[in-house]
């Protein structure tokens, strides 16, 4: 397997617009909310356990998970969050662990908003964290989603804080400013991972 750079940061960070960035230098995305979305697909032995578990928890139409149902599920009660990890986070590991097997890129990315709170970071050579301010983080995510300033701060609270972020990082990038700021970093960056990658 190639070198896999893990790319983490809290809601509204800029992770999409510096993997976006990454991808056009022609390197392998692997997006860990993606994954978790494949583990639950119908067809897939955890949707029929979570079926099991909560009736009435499919979509009609087509079978498919009623994820918001899901959410309120687990929102309103921690030992079902807890079973629910227990369940599904063995089998989005093994799913992320297949596409990054199966990148041919010289270096690959695994990108995931929770990578710190899963331990996703275990399976990354090295963390590279997209930092801004979170008053940035709350402005951005308000505008791109529509979402109050109560919504945004409310999932920032589940998440882990700058610093704890910062503290696990091997690589950091300031996405404070614009994006023609942003990309000379990550230009700067990609020569030293392709480096690292050829010396494996
Ligand atoms: P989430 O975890 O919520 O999916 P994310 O970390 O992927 O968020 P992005 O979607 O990349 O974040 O960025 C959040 C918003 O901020 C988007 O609307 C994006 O276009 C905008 N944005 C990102 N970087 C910059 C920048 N440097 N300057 C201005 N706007 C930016």
């Amino acid at each position: 397997m190639s070198l896999v750079i893990g790319v983490t940061g809290g809601i509204g960070s800029g992770k999409t617009a510096v993997t976006d960035y990454f991808a056009t230098l022609g390197i392998a995305i692997v997006d860990a909310d993606q994954a978790a979305r494949v583990v639950v697909e119908p067809g897939q032995p955890a949707l029929e356990k979570i079926a099991h578990r909560y009736k009435g928890i499919l979509q009609e139409e087509d079978g498919s998970l009623n994820r918001r149902k899901l959410r309120d599920i687990i929102f309103a009660s921690d030992s079902e969050r807890v079973w629910l990890e227990q369940l599904l986070h063995p089998l989005i590991r093994e799913q992320i662990m297949t596409e990054l097997k199966a990148s041919v890129s010289p270096y690959s990315i695994l990108v995931s908003p929770l990578m710190i709170e899963t331990d996703q970071h275990l399976l990354a050579d090295r963390v590279l964290v997209v930092d801004v301010p979170v008053e940035l983080q709350i402005a951005r995510t308000i505008s791109r989603d529509n979402m109050t300033e109560e919504q945004t701060r409310s999932i920032l609270a589940r998440q882990a804080t700058r610093e704890e972020r910062r503290e696990k990082a091997d690589d950091i990038v300031d996405n404070s400013q614009s994006l023609e700021q942003l990309y000379p970093q990550l230009d700067k960056l990609h020569q030293h991972y392709l480096k690292l990658a050829k010396q494996r």
